[in-house]
């Protein structure tokens, strides 16, 4: 396909005082132009951890990185030190979910958002404050000719994460990896700035790899989902197919903890019992065994001997044993009981 950004069997493995954290072990995905895929899992899944690779953010010293790492012709695991920084900020940038940790306090947003331009686009004073004014006026800021001399704290939460957004696109990524951007915002705010990525996506041609606890967010945002958990993908495919024809228990389990929109409040939620494994012991075979309720009906030596992969290897792909039969009956049931 069309895709530019290639993880084959990452793995990410750092040392703690309590012993080897395995945060991912095994990942694969693929992202293409001008597309959104979602992330989706709990914490600790590995997924922010995945992100910081690929953008060369781990901490050197304490982290081992195994695979590949493909951003179209350039292996991003080994790369130096000052290749990761010339990428960063200009063919792959990145916002998170706290802007006040990217954004310094004591400037003003149209200097520190025309820096990034001037860094790796050598631009002038004058043409980086120009191309600050623009980005603020196209991720909707109003005034922005006055408000590129304000400092972020003169801007609110959700004003905050447009100014990020800008600062993130002034140098027109091929990438943009944004690690819970909404999760800080109300929910009115939150569906503002999804859909402002959303338009720049359009406009731009930028991938965006949206990192998320909140299936909602997925839904609104992204084309494809990937859905982790201890490190491994636990089902992949579009957003279609995974919010409606879920085919892990894992994925059942997170669709049937979270409220459905517009369904009464009062509607019980289900959330999946027990915690997510820890990475410096993770159970043998598929790590979502302790939890899942259809162990005997996939048989339990399989669930807890060797791991699952994602199969099919291409296209709506889980990890799981349960046959497509039992999973389409399950579902069935699950829908049945919503
Ligand atoms: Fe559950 Fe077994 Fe499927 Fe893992 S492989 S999700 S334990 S049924
Ligand atoms: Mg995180």
């Amino acid at each position: 396909g069309d895709s530019f950004l290639s993880v084959q069997d990452l793995r990410v493995s750092f040392q703690t005082e309590d012993g080897v954290v395995r945060a991912v072990d095994g990942l694969s995905f693929e992202v293409e132009k001008g597309t959104t895929l979602g992330i989706v899992g709990e914490s600790g899944s590995g997924k922010s951890v995945t992100n910081l690779a690929i953008l060369g953010l781990h901490d050197p010293d304490r982290t081992e990185l195994g695979g590949e790492i493909w951003f179209e012709d350039q292996e991003l695991i080994g790369a130096s030190r000052t290749a990761m920084e010339r990428l960063r900020g200009d063919r792959i940038a990145m916002i998170f979910q706290d802007p006040l940790t990217s954004l310094s306090p004591y400037h003003t947003v149209g200097r520190q958002i025309g820096e990034v331009y001037r860094k790796h686009k050598g631009a002038s004073k004058k043409e980086a404050r120009d191309r600050a004014i623009e980005m603020l006026e196209r991720v909707g800021i109003p005034h922005a000719r006055t408000r590129v001399d304000d400092y972020p704290h003169h801007f609110s939460g959700g004003m905050r994460q447009r100014v990020m957004i800008a600062m993130a696109l002034v140098c027109d990524p091929d990438l943009l990896i944004a690690d819970e951007p909404t999760t800080a915002l109300d929910v009115t705010v939150q569906a503002q700035v999804l859909d402002l990525l959303k338009d720049l996506q359009q406009q731009t041609g930028t991938a965006i790899i949206l990192i998320t606890h909140d299936l909602g967010v997925i839904a609104r945002a992204a084309h494809q989902v990937l859905v982790m958990y201890a490190g491994r993908a636990a089902e992949r495919g579009t957003v279609r197919e995974v919010l409606t024809e879920p085919r892990h228990p894992y994925t059942w389990g997170l669709l049937s903890s979270i409220p459905r929109l517009g369904a009464p409040v009062d509607v019980p939620l289900t959330p999946i019992r027990g915690t997510p494994p820890s990475m410096l012991a993770p159970p043998p075979g598929c790590p979502f065994h302790p939890r899942c309720d259809y162990v005997a009906a996939a048989g339990p030596q399989l669930c807890t001997g060797e791991r699952p992969d994602l199969s099919p290897a291409t296209g709506h792909g889980d990890a799981c044993y349960l046959t497509r039969a039992q999973k389409q009956e399950f579902l069935g049931q699950i829908k049945g009981r919503q």
